[in-house]
This record gives C-alpha cells, sequence and structure tokens, in this order.
C-alpha cells in the first residue's frame, strides 16, 4: 500500500516536472522562433534593399541615356543648324514612345511643342544644364542645352507623354514578383507599373502599407535605399524605396514577402521543424525518464518487497529449524526407545511391534525432511553423501515400508528383481530411498484397487551399474496435457480426481532434482484411466562382487532386525562424556553406547561438562546443541581453554537438520555432527570414527555375539489385546521399563533382579516411614525419603514413579529453603498434600509389579 502511494506521489512529481519542462522548451522555442524570424526579416529587408538600389540605378542610368542620345544630337546641331528636322526626326526614330523638339530662348518651338510654363525646369536648360521634368499632364520630359559658341542657343528635348512612360520608364523586367512605380519629388505617381488599376490604389492606401511606407521614407534619410516588412490585411509584403540620384524622382514598390523569402521561409519552416523534433525528442525523453523513474520507484518496491520475501523465508527457514527440532527430539526418544526393544527383546512378537514403530517414524522423520530437502533445495545447498551400501537392504527397506500402504489399501504389491544384480554399490543410499518410497508412494496413492509392480533390472558395463527401477500401477493414470507439469514444485494434478488424496506436490519435484543431482532420470508412460509407470535409470558404482540373488522381502526384514541390534566394536578404555540437559536424550546415549563398554560419563549442562573436564580426561565428548545456559557452542569453546583437552574430540548432536548446519558446526571447531534422531549404527559409527584407533575393537560377528552377550530377562508372554490394552492405559499406569533398569544395573541380569526384590522389600517401610513424617509434616525427613524413592524407581526403570517423587521432592526442597516465603511453603505443602497418597498407591503398585517380574524370572 505504502509503495503504492509513495509511486502514486512519485509519477505525480514526474508529471508536473515534464509539464514545467515543456512550458518553458515552448516559451524558450518560442522567443527562439520569433529572433529567428526577426532575424530573418532583417536579412530580407537588407536583401530587398539591395534591390532597390539596384532597380533606382537602372532606372536613373535610363534617363541618363536619353540625355545622353539628346547630347549627342545637341553637338550635332551646333554644327547643323540647318539640319534641324532631320536631327529631330533621327531622335524620334530612335525612340518611338518619345517625341522630340528645339525652343530657343524666346520660346519658339521646333517639333513637339512643349509650355515652359508646364515645365519650369526647362530654363534651367538653357543655363547649360541638362534637366529632366515632369508634368502630370505632359508626362516626363528630357532636356539639354544647344551651344553657339559659349551661349545656349537651344534647348533640345523630347517629350515622353504621360501614357507612354510605363513603357519607356517602367522597371517590370527587373523583377517578375515585385511592383515598381516611379515617384515625383512632390509624391505625385509619375511612371505607375502595368495594369495599375483601382486595387492598386487601395493596396497603397492601406494603413498597414502605408506605415511601411513612413518608415522607408525615415530610412531613406541615411541610406540611399531601403525596404520594410509589412504585415497587414493586405498580407506580408515588403515594400521598398530608393531615390534616383540624378532626378528628382525616387522609386517605390513592393514585392510579396512569399518571394523574397521563399528560401528563407524554408530555413525556417526548417527551424521550426528541428525545433518540433526537439520537442518530440523531448517529450520521448521526458516519457524514457519518467518511464525509468516509474521502474526505478518499481525497482525500489520491488528491493522492498524482496527484503520482505528474503525476511519471510529467514523466518520460514527459523521456522522449519524450529519446528524441525521440536519434532526431532521427541522423534528422536521414540526411536532410542524402539532401538533398545529391537536390541534387547528376543520376542518376535515384541520385535515386530517395534519393528513397525521403528517404519512409521522413519515415515515421519521422511515429511520432515520433505519439507527439510525443499529448503535446502530451495537454497541451492542441497548435498550428497555417498557411502557403500547393499541393494539388497535398500530394497527390503523400501518395500517394508510400502508394503504395509499397499496391503492396507488391499493392492497388490510386487517386487521383481533381477538376481543377477550387483548387491554391493555406492551412492547416496539415503536419497535413492527418499526417491523411491515417494514414486511407490505415489503409485499406491493413485492406485484405488489393482496392483502395483516394483522392476528392478539393470546393465553392468565395467563397474557402472545402469540401475533401472521402474514403478508401475493400475490408478488413475495421468492425462497427456499434465505431463510436463508433473515435476513441478507443489504441482498436484488432476486435483477433482485427487482432492481426498493427501499430498504437498514437492516429492515428484524433490525426486527430479535429486536424480538429476545423480546423474539419473526419470521418466512417465501413462494411459488416463489405465495407469502409470515411473521409469528411473540411475548410474550406480559397483563396489563388490557379491549378487543380491533371489530376493525375498520377509526374509530380508528377520535380517534387518538382526541388524538393528548390532554393535560393531567394543572401547572399554575409552572415556565419553555425553552431554545433554535433557534426561531422556542421555539415557538414550548412554543406553546405546553401554554395548561399547566404554566409560560413560553424563553431564546435564555445559557447566557440568567443563567441571568433568576440569577433573577428568575425556577421548569423546558428544555435547547437545540446544541447551538452557550455555549451548554446545559455548561449551566447546569453554572446553578448549582447559587444560587437556587438546586431544579430546568434540561431536555435537542436534535435531535441527537444515541445509548448512553441518559446516557451521565444524567452522566452530566441532570434530564431527550428528543429526537426531540418530540410529544406533549411526552413532556407533561417528562414535568409532573419533575414538581413537587403538582404543576401538572391532567385533568380528558382531551381531550374533551381541545377541549373546547381552543377557535379557524374558518377559512376560502378552497376547495382541494385552499390548493394546496396555498401550492404551499407558499414560496413566506405571511401567517399569526392562531396559533403563538394566542400564543401572550395567546390564547385568542378576543385579537387575535383585534391585527388583529390594525394591519390592523396602517397600513398605519406607511407605511408613514417609507416612510417619508426613502426618507429623516433618517436611526435611519427608523430603530425603522421597528424593530415595526418586532415584530407586529409575534403579528399577520406573519413569512414572521417578517423576513423581521428583517434583514431591522439588516440593520438600522449595518448603525447606532458607529463601522461601511463607506463600511458596504454603504451596509447596498443598503440592505434597495432593500427592503424597497417589505416590504411596503407585509405590505399592510399582513393587508388586518388581516382585512378579524377579517371580517370572
Ligand atoms: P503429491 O504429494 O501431491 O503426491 P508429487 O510431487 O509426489 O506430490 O506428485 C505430483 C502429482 O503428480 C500428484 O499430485 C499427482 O497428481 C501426480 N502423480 C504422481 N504420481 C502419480 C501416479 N502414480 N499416478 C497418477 N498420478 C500421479
Amino acid at each position: 500500500m505504502n509503495s503504492r502511494i509513495s509511486k502514486l506521489g512519485l509519477s505525480q512529481k514526474a508529471f508536473i516536472e515534464i509539464i514545467i519542462l515543456t512550458i518553458i522548451l515552448f516559451i524558450t522555442g518560442n522567443i527562439l522562433q520569433n529572433q529567428i524570424s526577426r532575424k530573418l526579416n532583417d536579412a530580407a529587408e537588407e536583401s530587398v534593399s539591395q534591390m532597390t538600389a539596384d532597380m533606382a540605378q537602372l532606372a536613373d542610368e535610363r534617363f541618363m541615356r536619353y540625355i545622353s542620345t539628346l547630347k549627342a544630337a545637341s553637338i550635332y546641331l551646333e554644327q547643323h543648324e540647318e539640319q534641324k528636322n532631320n536631327i529631330l526626326e533621327a531622335i524620334n526614330q530612335e525612340n518611338v514612345y518619345g517625341r522630340a523638339g528645339v525652343m530657343d530662348y524666346e520660346g519658339n518651338v521646333t517639333g513637339a511643342v512643349v509650355s515652359k510654363h508646364d515645365f519650369p525646369k526647362l530654363l534651367r536648360a538653357f543655363q547649360g544644364n541638362n534637366v529632366v521634368d515632369y508634368h502630370p499632364d505632359g508626362g516626363i520630359i528630357v532636356a539639354v542645352p544647344v551651344y553657339y559658341g559659349d551661349n545656349v542657343r537651344y534647348v533640345l528635348y523630347q517629350i515622353f507623354p504621360r501614357g507612354n512612360l510605363t513603357k519607356v520608364f517602367g522597371l517590370a523586367d527587373y523583377n517578375p514578383y515585385s511592383r515598381i512605380m516611379i515617384q515625383y519629388k512632390d509624391g505625385s505617381l509619375a511612371v505607375p507599373y502595368e495594369n495599375f488599376s483601382t486595387k492598386d490604389h487601395e493596396f497603397w492606401d492601406d494603413q498597414d502599407i502605408k506605415a511601411g511606407m513612413v518608415e522607408v521614407h525615415s530610412r531613406l534619410e541615411t541610406s540611399k535605399a531601403a525596404a520594410v516588412y509589412t504585415e497587414g490585411s493586405k498580407g506580408k509584403y515588403y515594400v521598398f524605396g530608393a531615390d534616383l540620384p540624378q532626378t528628382d524622382f525616387s522609386l517605390v514598390g513592393y514585392i510579396p514577402w512569399s518571394a523574397v523569402a521563399g528560401k528563407i521561409n524554408s530555413v525556417y519552416q526548417m527551424v521550426q521543424w528541428v525545433f518540433t523534433l526537439m520537442l518530440l525528442l523531448f517529450a520521448c525523453v521526458s516519457i524514457y525518464l519518467f518511464m525509468a523513474q516509474t521502474k526505478v520507484a518499481e525497482n525500489e518496491a520491488l528491493k522492498k518487497a524482496r527484503q520482505a520475501a528474503d525476511d519471510a523465508n529467514q523466518a520460514k527457514s527459523q521456522f522449519l529449524a524450529n519446528m524441525s527440532h521440536e519434532i526431532r527430539t521427541p522423534l528422536n526418544a521414540i526411536n532410542g526407545m524402539d532401538e533398545m526393544i529391537l536390541r534387547r527383546s528376543r520376542d518376535m512378537d515384541i520385535r515386530r511391534y517395534a519393528s513397525n514403530i521403528h517404519s512409521a517414524s522413519t515415515a515421519l522423520l521422511g515429511i520432515i525432511n520433505e519439507i527439510l530437502d525443499f529448503s535446502k533445495i530451495e537454497s541451492g545447498r542441497m548435498e550428497l553423501v555417498s557411502d557403500k551400501y547393499s541393494l539388497r537392504i535398500l530394497l527390503k527397506e523400501v518395500t517394508t515400508l510400502v508394503g504395509f500402504r499397499a496391503k492396507a489399501k488391499q493392492l497388490e504389491f510386487t517386487i521383481n528383481v533381477d538376481s543377477s544384480l550387483p548387491n554391493e554399490l555406492y551412492g547416496d543410499v539415503g536419497r535413492i530411498r527418499q526417491i523411491l518410497i515417494n514414486v511407490i508412494n505415489n503409485a499406491i496413492k493413485y492406485t484405488d484397487e489393482g496392483s502395483v509392480t516394483f522392476d528392478v533390472s539393470g546393465q553392468s558395463v565395467e563397474d557402472m551399474l545402469n540401475l533401472r527401477l521402474a514403478v508401475s500401477d493400475t490408478g488413475i493414470g495421468i492425462k497427456p496435457e499434465d505431463m510436463e507439469k508433473l515435476f513441478k514444485d507443489f504441482e498436484r494434478l488432476d486435483l477433482q480426481k485427487n482432492c481426498k488424496v493427501e499430498g504437498t506436490g514437492l516429492g515428484l519435484a524433490i525426486t527430479h532434482r535429486l536424480l538429476t543431482m545423480m546423474g539419473g532420470t526419470v521418466h512417465v508412460e501413462s494411459t488416463y484411466g489405465e495407469g502409470s509407470t515411473f521409469i528411473i535409470d540411475l548410474p550406480q558404482r559397483i563396489v563388490g562382487h557379491e549378487l543380491i540373488g533371489d530376493f525375498d522381502a520377509e526374509q530380508d526384514i528377520e535380517e534387518e532386525l538382526e541388524e538393528v541390534v548390532a554393535t560393531s566394536f567394543t572401547a572399554p578404555e575409552a572415556s565419553i562424556l555425553i552431554v545433554d540437559d535433557n534426561e531422556m536424550n542421555c539415557f538414550v546415549a548412554t543406553s546405546m553406547l553401554s554395548d561399547t563398554k566404554a566409560k560413560l560419563t553424563v553431564a546435564h549442562s555445559g557447566i557440568e561438562a567443563l567441571e568433568f573436564l576440569k577433573k577428568d580426561f575425556f577421548h569423546l565428548v558428544m555435547t547437545d546443541y540446544m541447551m538452557p545456559g550455555m549451548d554446545g557452542i559455548a561449551t566447546l569453546h569453554e572446553a578448549k581453554k582447559l587444560k587437556g583437552t587438546e586431544k579430546t574430540k568434540f561431536v555435537i548432536l542436534t535435531a535441527t537438520a537444515l541445509a548448512g548446519v553441518r559446516e557451521k558446526f565444524l567452522a566452530e571447531g566441532f570434530d564431527d555432527y550428528l543429526s537426531k534422531p540418530m540410529t544406533g549404527k549411526q552413532l556407533d559409527t561417528v562414535v568409532k570414527r573419533n575414538l581413537p584407533i587403538n582404543l576401538v575393537h572391532p567385533l568380528e560377528n558382531h551381531q550374533v555375539k551381541d545377541i549373546e552377550e547381552v543377557k535379557v530377562l524374558e518377559e512376560p508372554k502378552t497376547t495382541d489385546n494385552e499390548v493394546a490394552a496396555n498401550t492404551s492405559l499407558s499414560l496413566n499406569s506405571p511401567k517399569i521399563d526392562m531396559s533403563i533398569g538394566l542400564k543401572f544395573c550395567n546390564n547385568s541380569d542378576k543385579l537387575y533382579k535383585r534391585v527388583l526384590e529390594m525394591f519390592h522389600k523396602l517397600c513398605e517401610a519406607n511407605i511408613k516411614e514417609m507416612e510417619k513424617s508426613f502426618g507429623e509434616e516433618n517436611w526435611d525427613a519427608y523430603r530425603i525419603k522421597v528424593h530415595a524413592l526418586k532415584s530407586g524407581a529409575m534403579n528399577i526403570g520406573c519413569t512414572m514413579l521417578h517423576e513423581l517423587a521428583k517434583a514431591q521432592e522439588q516440593a520438600g526442597k522449595d518448603y525447606v529453603s532458607e529463601e522461601a516465603t511463607e506463600a511458596q511453603r504454603i504451596k509447596a505443602v498443598e503440592h505434597m498434600k495432593a500427592h503424597h497418597r497417589e505416590i504411596m498407591d503407585m509405590y505399592r503398585h510399582v513393587a508388586q509389579m518388581a516382585q512378579e517380574m524377579t517371580e517370572e524370572k
């Protein structure tokens, strides 16, 4: 929302900026345009006035030419007076528009008759001057003196009547566009141009033209020719004028603006065009800038959105980390306990139940892993961990898991394994298992009836096996148009049909990417409504000669159960420190490692661990990461500062399994990393790897030996119904966990039996004492007794009683604490009173159970 507002504000600002710039550009353009047109007009006026000057000179020369002709004739006449008439005739023939004549001083005329009165300037010719005179009715007269010795005897002249003036003196031939006329000094029109009509009168009477002419005349005071641009109702014109220097005439005229400014106009148009182009360019640049600015704003918004998305992603990762921790921690306990059952129990029914728990928790772990995998793939930090593996065990694990599901849906599940396939391969078995489980689970999920068939075949070339894993089903099939969406993130197909099928749409996307990472491929053949076949081709290195042989899933399950109980070595001289605030985790770890015979020490906090490390040397410290107070990393750093820890190896255990965590811990200085929930085998491997090699004694045939070595108490036989009843009761009724008890008895069957007996034997006496101090409200004595019960309960393996006693002990402690307030004491007493009866009853009940167990034994 905010970004939208700021975007709007920004675009408004940019828009206003553009408008202002356009106005400025427009005004500048106008000023520039005026300047240019003024300059152009000045130039045009200059050019027209130059033309006018030229024409004036031409007109002047015309007058002088007639004078020259007369002058030549006058010289001839001086000498040949008798030929006066012939001379006049010759002059007339030379210019048919004029009539020549001679006048003597008395006014006697030969030839063309003129009046001295009309042409007063003629007198000046008698004074020896050449004369050009004008009379509105008579026309123009050109006259020269004719001498007799030093005196002027006659005046020879030629008169051009008014009607002929235009033909003789007109200047139309000078420029086809201009109209030029000759005025006498008094302003009267002497020589009009051709076709001079009333329209022309109107033209010259126009106010603007007149104003132009006034300007021309004023300029003529300082220059010999002038032209002025006028613009008015008549249009655009240049009016011009020039004096004819040797006469009393002047030349005036006009020329249309277009005739002069034709070229100028094109320049002008070009300027205008360039300017328009500039405007356009400016508009484009503005639009571009505007868009760029908007884009920048959008980028800003995108950046912010990206930041927000990154933050959200970070939050998601954090959430995933927390969630994985929260889920993995109890799952660790479930798996650990389950594994202990598998190790300790030889009852095949119990082992089968435990194995089912194992499958279920593995599946749960699978879901968590799928989410985590996706987060890893998303961040590009997915890594493959390749190792030697057994194809038989892999197939067995997969079929066990998916077999249950197929059975539950009453689908026929068949696995066909080519017996000539090599069994010992090298690759990331975890990821291959994940891929297979996903594809086979899909086949089961999307098949309502019929069968799912898993064909395992392959071709070996030297030490490489091209493993082909094909999963066919008789399910709903996939539409051809959906095929390409199949491997996309979160893409679920045919939702109409599949709405009731659970799924994230992530499985195949992860499958595809994992296979690509491993150099494998997956392709699908499907007929909608009939079924699908997913074919996986995966190159794997062959690392052993053993062949897989005839594959029997059932038989393999038994094998696996045997394997779970395996411990691969003993290390009686090794000392291991286990650091975890969670009692159960400590217990699981110590239980699992107890078979190694290593000296195991448990610390419940980083501080406690440091205390141990100050006192004793440990070959190996296995610390949890998330602990209150000092976490695993802080504990490591502090521990490394202590003397004598140089040779100690540190392994971190964490339920956080996000991408990059391993690297983070190794970078902190840990020697190894173990992700919870861990299997006994993983723990075994890591411990073995990190203990000094000379302390590790591998067990030859360890599976069998392990079972033989661990002396297990026969459990009372229970029917399936009893198990169900026990399970439902288990939340409220106490149970004695043999494995816990055995652990506290160093796995000694005899010792454990004795402890159970003792527990029962001491029960009534202890109850009596406790009842007594309870009755007397002697809380200090009571607390000590309850503390003993707490430990005793743990020793026999009854965690429920242990917990109750622990809480009661804490209340006792609270009561006796010196810092306790009165209110706290009252609360503590209330707690003890509220739970006393329950504890006593449970004590009796558990003691009875312990007694029964020893009797059965
Ligand atoms: P999901 O968690 O939805 O199963 P997947 O990524 O494993 O996610 O599968 C994606 C989609 O592909 C499924 O939603 C389903 O529509 C389709 N699909 C996968 N396997 C099959 C199959 N064997 N038969 C029919 N459709 C299948």
